[in-house]
């Protein structure tokens, strides 16, 4: 997602997104216009030792823009919704 740098000013420690691989790219890479390419956002991400966390923030923040742990918003509703399916069969297996 492109993070300009940020440090979390109440702890003063070190968050995931101060070792992201898109510290300092063009913001505007992973918020491609509609039917462009996403292909360079995520080939930044693909080496973004971070990129699970990315993810993760994205999903728990319902992030509905942009590129986020190397995943479109498309790729990341396919995968909420699988998220989705798997806790509703291991709840019906749990009964
Ligand atoms: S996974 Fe991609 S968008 Fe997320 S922090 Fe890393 S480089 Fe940035």
């Amino acid at each position: 997602m492109a993070f300009v740098g940020a440090v979390n000013e109440e702890s003063g420690e070190k968050s995931w997104w101060d070792f992201a691989n898109c510290l300092g790219v063009d913001p505007d890479l992973f918020f491609p216009e509609r039917g462009a390419s996403t292909k360079e956002a995520k080939e930044v991400c693909r080496g973004c030792i971070v990129k699970e966390d990315c993810l993760e923030y994205a999903l728990s923040h319902g992030e509905k823009f942009g590129i986020w742990g190397g995943m479109s918003e498309r790729e990341r509703r396919r995968l909420r919704r699988q998220r989705a399916l798997a806790r509703r069969a291991a709840s019906e297996h749990a009964v």
